[in-house]
């Protein structure tokens, strides 16, 4: 009898060890949660401050028929004079709050879409001159 109670302080031990455990993961849960829904915020606040630098979000590129790209998703930003940093080198964050920072400081930024931005990098590596824009 007295081996039996014993085991169920044990369980009950048990018990109330694995609910502090639970409610510590959905706390920690939780948290990173709030973290990820802050970060994002702080993303599409940022991207809506570097539009009112770089006007609304579309390819600025004119494509080699002289129409203008326009497209709209899977932007990137470029620097119309070359940068001397490495965008991989930073964070998404830290990119877009230096990006910020050079806009303001009146480096001359655009929005590219990947295929424009990738074409003007080729031509810049080989000296193709700059793609017009
Ligand atoms: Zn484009």
């Amino acid at each position: 009898m007295k081996r039996l109670s014993l085991n169920l302080l044990d369980a009950e031990a048990a018990y109330y060890a694995w609910v502090a455990w639970e409610q510590e993961e959905s706390r920690e849960k939780h948290a990173r949660r709030l973290r990820t829904r802050n970060k994002r915020r702080r993303i599409q606040a940022k991207l809506k401050e570097l539009e009112t630098y770089l006007g609304s979000r579309h390819c600025a590129a004119i494509t080699q028929r002289g129409s203008p790209c326009k497209r709209t998703r899977r932007l990137q930003v470029d620097h119309v004079n070359g940068r001397d940093w490495t965008p991989r080198d930073l964070e998404y964050e830290c990119r877009l709050n230096k990006y910020l920072a050079e806009a303001k400081s009146g480096v001359p930024l655009r929005w590219l879409c990947t295929h424009h931005n990738a074409v003007d990098g080729n031509d810049r590596k080989y000296g193709r001159g700059k793609y017009a824009a």
